[in-house]
């Protein structure tokens, strides 16, 4: 199986002012594309040659002999996902059933934002900011460079907090980055899609 790039569900420049097409262009035209051609080149004639990419993201993960398989396929499948937890019309207030949730959660949506956006700001280095499904609960956590929830938690959206994401528009103000996420772009539709899947 060759994996293949997903397109960006809208336009590099519908996510404006608040991310750049330059950006988005660059973040997923090179990075992105770049984790995927390099899982193509690692998996070639292997035995993860004919896996989904989730499946190589799970076969691959916590052994440092296929650490750059997992690196890659994580990165392909987390982007694919940050491109869709992102939307031109997100932001905003949750769908009521998410809204539910998130309450009997975190108390609030602003306490549920506040705890997301501490775990984006303080997340140490590259990584990820994540809203995760555990027991029937939702949780804001951070993951590491290309790590992925652990398999009992199920992610419902997340923002990449690597300088990429947003140094050439909010350079290194990652709070803004964050805010403006929270504000304008987060797909809370998507995540609400997530909670049921
Ligand atoms: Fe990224």
């Amino acid at each position: 199986m060759i994996h293949a790039l997903p397109m960006l569900p809208y336009a590099e420049g519908a996510l404006e002012p608040f991310i750049s097409a330059r950006t988005l262009g660059l973040h997923h035209g090179k990075h992105h594309k770049g984790y995927v051609d390099r899982l193509n080149t690692l998996i070639a004639g292997t035995k993860y040659a004919g896996l989904s990419l989730e499946a190589v993201v799970t076969a691959s993960a916590g052994q440092p002999e296929t650490s750059e398989i997992f690196n890659n396929a994580a990165q392909a499948w987390n982007h694919a996902f940050y491109w869709r937890s992102l939307s031109p019309t997100g932001g905003g207030h949750p769908p009521a059933d998410l809204r539910v949730l998130i309450e009997a959660s975190f108390g609030s949506v602003d306490a549920c934002r506040t705890e997301l956006a501490r775990v984006a700001v303080s997340q140490f280095g590259s990584g990820w900011a994540w809203l995760v499904l555990e027991g029937g609960r939702i949780r804001a956590i951070g993951t590491a460079n290309a790590d992925v929830p652990q398999t009992l938690l199920k992610p419902l959206l997340v923002i990449d907090v690597w300088e990429h994401a947003y140094y050439l528009d909010h350079e290194n103000r990652r709070a803004d980055y964050v805010e403006a996420v929270l504000d304008r772009l987060v797909n809370w539709e998507f995540a609400l899609q997530n909670v049921g899947r």
